[in-house]
Parts: structure tokens; sequence; C-alpha cells
């Protein structure tokens, strides 16, 4: 049995209530609360170890240098990847895409090149290549979904020609909870010769991720959806490729030296690491990480996957409710409408009964106007929730379809 009680008691913020209602957390897509380790693992920080990392002789500041460099080798431990000097500290997700595109996308593109991405994508990884168009003619090609929210896979094969250079695909959609098999389309990309990108926001929290067994190119995710703090993301890249970027932002600890003629840049990975890291999150992220070994990934993926089929079957219930995203290999998130009412009105009214969902178009406009939607209601779970908080939602969605009818 997993025991959720427990769970549950060591993330101070769940005893919260909202208007008079026990707080019913579903916006973990969104981002995820913090155990009490996480949020002491802050203030410890500030009070035992606050010194700027990497510069000092001090013993101050050796102990936060150590401390940061130690986080990084659990997240490469987290995610298996060879080095540790393969896990760039970005500030979440959206900078580390654009890290990648900034940096090896003007080293590696040319005009005429193409990138595929699929319709499922948050706009962090449609707009960083956007911006990118500006300066070089490069194309997107777009891969579709059937209508159970999976990719089309013959489309995926036959979206690559001789001018493709890049795959940039989420590993798990944050709308339709699908989770694509990446590691099949990153071995048809090799046979190309294409690297590729994934984007593991959605993933990270609820999958197991072993970087070398996907042998992705690069693989990106924030802290803040793991039970991590916000400002933190990680971009995990192969190192043949990190070695061949060029700095993404300059000063700080990314340089060898510096004179007005010339300048030399550090090696993987303060290359990448501009300016005074959040020395504070890394740290705490590592406490979060520790926290999920301690607690058990296996088993807390696993329950977490009850939640969403209980949950389904819940709202499946109920008269009027259509979910968007029925995948056979889901994440815990269901989204969904009900008849003609609007996704804020939904959530504003669920609110009102204490349950926190997440309400639009969840930064996947492309994806909306696919399904020809402006927005959903999404619900999505973490291993401190629990079945009551299921019924009760189910209850207030109930409620709110009679009122709002
Ligand atoms: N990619 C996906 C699939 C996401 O779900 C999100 C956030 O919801 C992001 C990227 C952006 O993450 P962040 O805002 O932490 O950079």
């Amino acid at each position: 049995m997993f025991d959720t009680t427990k769970i549950r008691s060591q993330f101070p913020i769940l005893t919260k209530e909202i208007y008079h209602k026990p707080l019913i957390y579903f916006d973990n897509a969104a981002t995820s609360q913090h155990p009490q380790c996480v949020i002491d693992r802050i203030a410890d920080s500030y009070y035992r170890v606050n010194a700027n990392v990497h510069r000092g002789v001090h013993t101050l500041s050796i102990e936060a240098t150590e401390a940061h460099e130690a986080a990084r080798r659990q997240v490469q431990t987290f995610i298996n990847a060879r080095h540790a000097h393969e896990i760039i500290f970005t500030r979440g997700t959206t900078e580390a895409i654009n890290l990648v595109a900034g940096s090896w996308g003007n080293e590696f593109l040319h005009d005429g090149d193409e990138i595929i991405l699929s319709v499922m994508e948050h706009h962090s990884n449609i707009v960083p290549w956007q911006l990118l168009q500006r300066h070089k003619a490069i194309k997107l090609r777009v891969i579709p979904i059937n209508e159970r929210g999976e990719l089309d896979l013959d489309a995926y094969r036959a979206a690559f020609n001789e001018h493709t250079r890049l795959v940039s695909i989420t590993h798990a959609s944050n709308v339709l909870g699908t989770i694509n098999p990446v590691q099949e389309m990153i071995a048809y990309a090799h046979e190309q010769n294409v690297p590729v990108l994934v984007d593991g926001a959605q993933a990270i929290p609820h999958l197991t991720v072993d970087v070398q067994a996907l042998d992705a190119d690069f693989y990106v995710f924030s802290a803040h959806k793991v039970y991590g703090p916000t400002g933190i993301g990680i971009l995990y890249g192969k190192e043949k490729w990190l070695d061949a970027m060029p700095p993404y932002q300059g000063g700080g600890e990314m340089i060898a030296h510096v004179s007005f003629e010339h300048t030399t840049y550090n090696e993987l990975p303060y290359k990448f690491e501009a300016g005074t890291p959040d020395y504070i999150g890394t740290r705490a992220f590592a406490t979060a990480l520790e926290w999920i070994e301690a607690t058990g990934a296996t088993e807390m993926h696993a329950y977490e996957q009850e939640l969403l089929h209980y949950a389904t079957a819940k709202l499946e219930e109920i008269e009027g409710i259509r979910i968007y995203g029925t995948a056979r290999q889901k994440t815990p998130v269901i989204s969904f409408l009900a008849n003609k009412i609007h996704h804020y009105d939904m959530g504003m009214l669920l609110d009102k009964m204490g349950v926190a969902v997440r309400t639009g178009h969840h930064c996947a406009q492309p994806l909306m106007s696919t399904l020809g939607i402006e927005g959903t209601v999404r619900a999505s779970f973490a291993a401190y929730n629990t079945r009551e908080e299921i019924d009760a939602f189910a209850t207030a969605v109930t409620k709110c379809c009679n009122m709002l009818r």
C-alpha cells in the first residue's frame, strides 16, 4: 500500500484551506508542491552555506561550491547521464530549449534546413525555433496526432528528408498526457543521422528517465514540476554536442580568460553557465531528488497511474464530459470540457469549492486549434493526491455542470 498520509504530512501547503474548504491541488502539471525537506534546505543554505560559488578561496565559498556541484552529480545520477559536465543548470525547460536553439541552432542550422516538431508541443518548444527563423530560413515540419491524441508515427517517418537537421519533441504532452515513444523516435532519427532534443518537462515527474538508454542528444526539464524549487532547469546534452556548441550568454563563470582583444571560454559545464548560478536552488533540487528516491520513484509513478485511471472513470460517469487525450500511455493529466460550459467558468467555480485546476490553452495554442477548441479544464495529479480528493473533485465538477448548464 502506498502511504499517502505519510507523504501528505510532509507537504505543509496541503493543510491550507481555500474558501474554508480543504485545498485539493490538481495543478501539478503546472508546478508541484514541495516537501518540508526541500523548504528546509532552502532556509538552511541561507543560514549556513551562503557564499558565491566557484570564485572563493574561503571555506564558506568552498562549501557552497561543493554543495552546488554535488547537486549536479545528483541530477546526473537521476537521469543516468554519462558525465556530470553534461548537466547544465538553467532557469527552466524554456531557457534550456532557448539555449539549444540559440547556441546549437546558430552553429549548426543553415538556410533551407528543417526541424521536426509535433503539434502537441508547448510554446517553449515552438517559439525558440521561430525566433531562429528571424535570422535563418529554416522550416518547421509539424507531426499531427490521431483522434486519441497519439503522434502519427508514419507521418513522423515521412517528415524526414535530406534537409532534416533536428527533431525537437515533447516526451509527454502537458495537455493530452500522451507519452510519446521517444526511444523509438530517437532510434529512427539517428538512423537518418539527425539528433533529437526531448522536452521532458511533463515526463520527468512521472517516468524514470535514462538519457543514455533513450540515446537523447538533449533532454530538458524543470525542477519545479518535480517537487523542486522554481528557477532551476536542466539541460542535459551529449558531451560531443555541448563541446561543439558556442556559449549562449557571456560573463561570469563561462570564461577562461578575458582581454579586450581576445576571450577564451571555460570548459563544460561552465561554458553555458554565465553569471552567478542559483546555487541555493540547485541544492534544494538535489534534496527534492533525494526525497523522490527515498519515497520510491517507481511506487510513486504506479500510484499516479492508479489516480489517473480512477479519475478518468469518475469523470466519464458525469454526463456531458468530454476528455481530450485518450492515449494508451498517459501521464496523470486529464484535460476535459463539459458541454458548452466555458473552461474559465468551470475553473473559477471549482476554485470556490477548494479545487485548484488549470484552465485555458496551457501554452499549446497550435494544439488547441487542431482540437478546434480554445482551451480545456486540466486536472493533473501528483503522488500526494488521493482517491478521496478525486471523489470530492468529481462531486464538484457535477455541481458545476448543474449550476452552469
Ligand atoms: N514544456 C512542457 C511540455 C511544459 O509542460 C512546460 C511547462 O508547463 C514547459 C515546457 C515550460 O516549462 P518552464 O515554464 O518550467 O520553463
